[in-house]
């Protein structure tokens, strides 16, 4: 269990809910960073008093300072300060949920300097999952997975001599605010409509994500590296009640399942008591709420992102790390209203093409495969602008 928390994100999604928890399992703040939040961060220093706060842009980090002047906690700002302080703040763990592939250079510091990690931050293990978790297995660190679906299959392989047999991962996704619409349907989609999802509340990004499929196709990638598994070993179901958050199958065919609300601060509280349970304030399963689950197959024909990222798994390397680089500029452009929605799957596929075939690579390769993509991803979605009627 967690004795001292650095919080990478905290005024995101992730990290509110993260904080709204701590208090009652008696968990203290060594850290606390965001992008530009200035006067969130400020009233979380306030409440939780951490010795270090990082805003990570500079008009941000001063506007932090004037707001805690009078507390006694060290101000940083930029990338440089945020490694140094997830390596060397005093913390036992390091709850990463920055958004987006930024996260991944603070969360190689922390596993190097010997501290387990709450993964919140997918994209730092889909664009580098080999490198992180050769190092978090060499520096002997825990990976504790943040993401629901994850902390489900997670859950479900605590008993160690069926973990050892597991076969294969049933992966639930609810299937977005598009679910069952043609492409056709989608084409003229605006940001709102993908920004209303039907039962999860999250940050405007990965709300996107979720729209498109793009989501699990993370998630896919994501749970191939947590749990040593092909991406032929995981089966995407789409589970509209988001009930069942996933389910495991061991050798003897057997499946167990993890339920639950949709509400994450159980994953979250679990990434920070593990092994350990406590209570929790997310409200409880109900016959009611568990009547009817419902199970299809997901659309790959049009959520072409979802096919993109599974070829981006067979594909390895750094196909998984040009696919995500790719999907961050779309889902940029996608919110301001700069290309449509299914333009967004259209410049992940395109990535893939030509993609550096390389099986093994050096943090410096992943950088630069990650800045080669973005940049050639804003030069195709150049080709797509079009002004969007408001
Ligand atoms: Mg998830």
């Amino acid at each position: 269990m967690v004795e001292k928390l650095c919080v990478l994100g905290s005024t995101g999604s992730i990290g509110t809910q993260a904080l709204s928890l701590v208090e009652a399992l008696g968990i203290k703040i060594s850290t606390l960073a965001a992008n530009r939040s200035a006067r969130l961060l400020a009233e979380q220093c306030e409440r939780f008093r951490p010795e270090n706060v990082c805003a990570a842009d500079e008009a941000a980090a001063r506007e932090l300072k004037t707001l805690t002047a009078h507390l006694p906690v060290k101000v940083f700002s930029g990338a440089e300060a945020l490694c140094e302080l997830a390596a060397e703040d005093g913390s036992d763990t390091v709850l990463t949920a920055l958004v987006g592939a930024a996260g991944l250079e603070p969360t190689l510091a922390a596993i190097d300097s010997g501290k387990d990690i709450a993964l919140a931050n997918k994209e730092t293990l889909v664009a580098g999952g080999a490198l992180v978790t050769r190092r978090a297995s060499e520096r002997g660190v825990s990976l504790l997975p943040v993401d629901s679906e994850h902390s489900a299959i997670f859950q479900c392989l605590q008993d160690a001599a069926s973990a050892r047999t597991l076969k294969r991962i049933i992966l639930t996704a609810s299937g977005g605010p598009f679910f069952g619409k043609s492409a056709a349907e989608l084409e003229g989609v605006t940001v709102d409509d993908a920004l209303r999802h039907p039962n999860w509340s999250m940050g405007r990004k990965i709300t996107v994500d979720s729209a498109t499929l793009m989501n699990k196709g993370l998630e896919l990638i994501e749970a191939m590296w947590l749990f040593s598994l092909e991406p032929e070993d995981i089966e995407i179901t789409v589970h509209r009640q988001s009930i069942v958050h996933s389910a495991v199958e061991f050798a003897d065919g057997a499946v167990i399942a993890q339920l639950g609300v949709p509400d994450m601060k159980l994953p979250i509280q679990y990434a920070l008591t593990y092994p350990e349970r406590k209570p929790c304030p997310a409200d409880r399963l109900t016959i009611e709420k568990m009547s009817l689950l419902t199970f299809e197959r997901p659309d790959e024909e049009t959520f072409r992102a979802l096919a993109a990222c599974k070829l981006a798994a067979k594909l390895k390397g750094l196909a998984p790390c040009v696919a995500n680089a790719a999907n961050e500029e779309a889902v940029a452009a996608f919110l301001e209203q700069r290309i449509g929605f299914l333009d967004i799957g259209r410049a992940v596929e395109a990535s893939l093409e030509g993609a550096p075939a390389k099986e093994d690579y050096t943090l410096s390769e992943l950088l630069e495969a990650d800045r080669e993509a973005r940049a050639k991803t804003r030069e195709y979605l150049k080709r797509l602008e079009r002004p969007v009627s408001v």
